[in-house]
């Protein structure tokens, strides 16, 4: 299986990727709006085709991505039918289970954080997505959005707890740098819900955390309950052509789509000046700067047109690329594989 833990350092959430290897077939666990780009760029470089993203629960501290994924990828949305929110494809039950090619995921409610919390169990329990039920050696609080200690209390111990000791804890949050953990180790570790812990120890310790009101929940709440779907949807593609962005981060344009606009684009290329006249031979009209100039010469590039760079293989250019950005210049990008897949696919040169 395909797995990769996602991180939005903004909000210390993560989000997680799991993908079937046979057929290509992916969900995506918590996404968070502002890193749709990222996971998508990630998810296309795997080759894998997302199915679905699902929710633990309404968040109160980012806004989810659930809605972008589906306009940029098609995914369906699914979150608990007790999650009060708008707009989702699938709404869970407990015991419902969402599947990605050969793998699926089990759906088991474990409210107490909020009403319509749930925790997603791989189907060979070797993992738990556990939201925020279950923090590394913590808990969601329960002081808001439905909460309950005591019904947090019970979702864990029966549904988390009583999964084999090995399944490892994947939780939605973590603030010390902690990534995971296991069964095991939460029920001898967990200092609110470990196993010596009764029932009105965690009711009184989660009555008195005294945490302050969260940042974004009055913005956060009322987006997630429309699944992530923005009151005004804002342009955050580049306008002047199809810019793809990397997992790298790095704004990258396809050489097809350079040589046939060629005339309206600025192309810089950061080879050295054997390179330029060598045997790859270069883009008409580009503009030579080596990249080791750059930092002093990038004065000399026009800002009238969007700008693209090449080098050889499109390395030196992508540096070049997030160079150029940092200088103000934003509408830039790097051509894909630079001159070797220019001449792979015939372009032409001077
Ligand atoms: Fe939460």
């Amino acid at each position: 299986m395909i797995f990769r833990q996602l991180f939005d350092s903004q909000s210390s959430t993560y989000t997680y990727l799991l993908g079937d290897e046979a057929s290509g077939e992916a969900i995506i666990i918590d996404p968070v709006f502002e890193q749709v780009r990222r996971e998508v760029a990630l998810i296309e470089e795997l080759g894998l085709r997302l199915v679905a993203s699902l929710e633990t629960h309404v968040h109160a501290d980012h806004v989810t991505g659930a809605w972008l994924l589906k306009e940029k990828l098609g995914s369906r949305i699914a979150l608990s039918d007790r999650s009060g929110a708008q707009g989702a494809d699938l709404y869970l039950t407990h015991g419902a289970r969402v599947t990605f090619g050969q793998k699926y995921v089990e759906a088991r409610a474990t409210p107490g954080h909020t009403n319509g919390c749930m925790t997603f169990v791989l189907d060979d329990q070797s993992a738990a997505f556990t939201g925020d039920a279950l923090l590394i050696r913590g808990c969601g609080r329960t002081d808001f959005q439905q909460g309950s200690a005591v019904s947090l209390f019970h979702s864990v111990r029966e549904q988390i707890f009583s999964l084999p000791p090995s399944c490892m804890i994947y939780p939605a949050h973590d603030y010390g740098g902690s990534t995971a953990s296991s069964v095991a180790e939460e029920v001898a570790h967990n200092p609110r819900l470990g196993a010596q812990i009764r029932e009105e120890d965690f009711r009184g310790y989660m009555e008195n955390l005294g945490l302050p009101y969260p940042k974004l929940m009055d913005i956060a709440v009322p987006a997630n309950l429309k699944c992530g779907r923005p009151d005004v949807l804002a342009a955050t593609e580049a306008d002047w052509g199809p810019v793809h962005t990397t997992y790298a981060g790095v704004p990258e344009i396809a050489p097809q789509w350079v040589d046939e606009n060629r005339l309206g684009l600025c192309v810089v290329d950061v080879r050295e000046l054997y390179e330029f006249h060598g045997e790859l031979g270069h883009v008409g009209g580009a503009q030579l700067i080596p990249l080791g100039e750059l930092s002093r010469r990038f004065g000399e590039i026009g800002r009238a047109k969007p700008v693209v760079v090449v080098c050889r293989s499109g390395a030196r250019s992508a540096r070049a690329t997030l160079f150029l950005r940092q200088q103000g210049f934003d509408r830039v990008a790097n051509v894909t594989g630079g001159m070797l897949r220019w001449r792979a696919q015939h372009l032409a040169v001077e």
